[in-house]
C-alpha cells in the first residue's frame, strides 16, 4: 500500500473527492467513527442513524469493490487516523479538503494532505472571486451568473421561460386536503439493523442509507414530484409533511448523491417537456443557487462568523424547542413534532417559524445553532452556521442577507392550514389570544427599531410601528408571552 485515504462521513462518493482517482492495488481506505461525533452532544437519534448507517454500507461497497478498508471507532479523527498509522506503517494521509474550519485544521495538524473538495459546483476561490467583486452579497446576482456559468437553463444569453426568477408563481398556499404522490419508504437491512440497535434507536423508513437508495429517491423525486415543486415549495399543512420538497439534502450533504447527478436528472426531465419552468427554475435555484452561495458564503465569512449576535440576544433556548407539548402554538407544536419523527421540515418552518421565533424573542443565536445542528437529518456546520446565523436569526447585523425574515401571524396563516387549529388567532396582536408570533413581531421591532432605522428595506415596517395605537398594551403582553414562552405555558 502507497497511502491512506481517509473519507469522512460526508464525502461518501466513489467518483468525487480523494476516491476518484483511488484503485485498490495502492490505497488503504480508513473511515472514523470518532465518539465525539456520535455521543459528543445531544444529537437527534435519526440523524445518527443515517450518517453511520450510510457510512458502514459505503465502506462495504468499497470492499465489494476490492479495497482494503479499516472502519475504526475510536474516541476522535485524529485518535482513529492514528490507529491506522500505527498499523500501516505511518502511510502518507490524504483526504479531498474537509467540509468545516474546525476539521481543516484538526487534519492540517495531523498532516493529512488535501485534494479539492469537488462536492460542490463552485469551487472555493471561484466563489471568493465573486464575493470579493460584490457590495452586497445578494443571492440572486449569485445564482444568475451560476445559470449562465453552468449552462443550465439558459437559452443563449438568455433565461429559458423568458424570466430568471419565477417567485410570484411558486408562493401558493396547499389547496385544502392536499395529499400528492406519496413518498418512498426504504427498506432496512442487516447494516441498519446493527446501527439501530447500537443506538436504542426505531429508525423510519424515511431516510435512505445506501447510495441506491438515494438513487431511488432522486428518480422518484424527478418522476413524481418534480413538475409540482415549484408553485407549492413555500406551503405549510398539516395533511401532507413534505409536499413535493425532494428530500434529497441528506444524500447531497453526505455525498451519496452529487449535485451534478441531480442537476443532470432534472435537466434531462425539463427538456422531455414534463416540467413547467416554474418549477424547473424553482428546483435549480435551490440546487445550483442557495446550496452553492451558503457553502461559499461559509468559507468567505470565516470561522468567527458563526459567533456574531449584533442584535445582542440572549433569551435561553425555550423548553418547546425540546418539547412540543411546552406550547399551545399550534404551528410549532407541529413543526417541532415532525423535526422529533424525522429529523427534517422543510425550508420555510425552518425559516418562518422556527428561525423566525427565535429571533423575535431575542433567543440567543447560538444556543438556537446548536440546537438546530442536533436535530436536522442534514444539518453540517458549512450549511447551518450561513442558513442561522445569516439568514435565520440576522445575527450578523445584514452581512449576509439584507434585512431580518421577521414576520407575524399574517405570514403563517397565508401560507399554511395550521392556525384553523390554534388557541391563537393570528390577526390579534393583543389580549389573551393573541398570536404569540404577531405580538412578537411587533414587540421585535419597536425593540430594533434604531438598529433598522437606517435600512431602507425595512422603512415601511418600521413606519407600520408609528400607526400603532395600542403599543403600549402590545409591549405589556409582549412581556407576558415572552415569559409564558420561557415557561412553557404560551
Ligand atoms: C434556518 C435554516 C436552516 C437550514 N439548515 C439546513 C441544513 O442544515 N442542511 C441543509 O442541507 N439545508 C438546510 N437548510 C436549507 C433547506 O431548508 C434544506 O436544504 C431543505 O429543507 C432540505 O429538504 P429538501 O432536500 O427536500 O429540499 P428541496 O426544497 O427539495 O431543495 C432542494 C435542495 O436545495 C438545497 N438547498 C435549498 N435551500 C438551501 C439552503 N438555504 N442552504 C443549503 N442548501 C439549500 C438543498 O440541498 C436541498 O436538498 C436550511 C434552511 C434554513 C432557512
Ligand atoms: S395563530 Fe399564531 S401561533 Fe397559532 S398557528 Fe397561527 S401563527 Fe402559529
Amino acid at each position: 500500500m502507497k497511502r491512506i485515504i481517509y473519507i469522512p462521513f460526508d464525502h461518501l462518493h466513489r467518483k468525487f473527492g480523494a476516491l476518484k482517482d483511488a484503485d485498490p492495488a495502492h490505497d488503504l481506505i480508513v473511515l472514523v467513527e470518532s465518539a465525539r461525533m456520535t455521543s459528543g452532544r445531544n444529537w437527534h437519534k435519526e440523524r445518527l442513524f443515517f450518517l453511520i448507517s450510510s457510512a458502514r454500507h459505503f465502506a462495504k461497497s468499497l470492499e465489494a469493490e476490492g479495497f482494503s478498508v479499516e472502519y475504526i471507532k475510536a474516541p476522535t479523527t485524529i485518535d482513529g487516523l492514528e490507529l491506522a498509522s500505527k498499523k500501516h506503517k505511518n502511510l502518507p494521509i490524504i483526504c479531498a479538503e474537509p467540509s468545516s474550519f474546525t476539521q481543516c485544521e484538526a487534519l492540517k495538524k495531523h498532516g493529512v494532505s488535501f485534494v479539492d473538495n469537488d462536492f460542490f459546483l463552485t469551487p472555493r476561490p471561484a466563489f471568493k472571486q465573486w464575493a470579493d467583486e460584490q457590495k452586497a452579497f445578494l443571492m440572486e446576482n449569485f445564482y444568475r451568473k451560476q445559470r449562465i456559468r453552468l449552462g443550465v437553463l439558459m437559452d443563449g444569453k438568455d433565461p429559458v421561460g423568458g424570466a430568471w426568477n419565477f417567485d410570484k408563481e411558486n408562493r401558493l398556499p396547499a389547496p385544502k386536503k392536499y395529499e400528492g404522490a406519496p413518498y418512498l419508504e426504504h427498506k432496512r437491512d442487516e447494516i441498519d439493523a446493527e446501527v439501530a440497535a447500537e443506538l436504542g434507536h426505531t429508525p423510519t423508513t424515511t431516510w435512505a442509507t445506501t447510495r441506491a437508495g438515494a438513487l431511488k429517491q432522486l428518480s422518484n423525486f424527478i418522476d413524481n414530484h418534480f413538475a409540482e415543486f415549484g408553485p407549492l415549495e413555500d406551503a405549510m399543512t398539516t395533511d401532507n409533511w413534505a409536499l413535493h420538497h425532494s428530500l434529497l439534502s441528506p444524500y447531497l450533504n453526505n455525498g451519496l448523491l452529487h449535485a451534478s447527478e441531480v442537476i443532470n436528472a432534472a435537466v434531462k426531465a425539463f427538456n422531455s417537456g414534463k416540467v413547467p419552468i416554474e418549477s424547473a427554475e424553482g428546483f435549480m435555484r435551490q440546487i445550483i443557487g442557495w446550496r452553492e452561495y451558503v457553502n461559499g458564503m461559509y468559507w468567505f465569512l470565516g470561522p468567527d462568523y458563526r459567533n456574531n449576535n449584533q442584535l445582542n440576544a440572549k433569551r435561553k433556548l425555550l423548553p418547546l424547542f425540546s418539547d412540543p407539548s411546552a406550547t399551545k402554538m399550534a404551528c410549532i407544536s407541529q413543526t417541532v413534532g415532525d423535526i422529533k419523527e424525522r429529523a427534517w421540515v422543510h425550508h420555510i418552518p425552518r425559516l418562518m417559524l422556527l428561525s423566525n421565533l427565535a429571533l423575535i424573542t431575542g433567543t440567543n443565536p447560538q444556543e438556537f445553532l446548536d440546537w438546530m445542528r442536533e436535530v436536522f437529518i442534514d444539518a453540517s456546520e458549512w450549511v447551518m452556521v450561513p442558513n442561522v446565523i445569516g439568514m435565520g436569526v440576522h445575527a450578523d447585523n445584514g452581512a449576509m442577507m439584507t434585512k431580518p425574515y421577521a414576520a407575524g401571524g399574517a405570514y403563517i396563516s397565508r401560507m399554511s392550514n395550521y392556525c384553523k387549529g390554534c388557541t391563537y388567532d393570528p390577526k390579534l396582536r393583543v389580549g389573551d389570544a393573541a398570536c404569540p408570533f404577531t405580538t412578537l413581531y411587533w414587540d421585535f421591532l419597536d425593540r430594533h427599531k434604531e438598529t433598522f432605522a437606517k435600512n431602507h428595506r425595512m422603512s415601511q415596517q418600521i413606519f407600520g410601528l408609528k400607526r400603532l395605537s395600542d403599543l403600549p398594551e402590545l409591549k405589556t403582553r409582549a412581556k407576558e408571552v415572552l415569559r409564558g414562552l420561557d415557561q412553557g405555558t404560551i
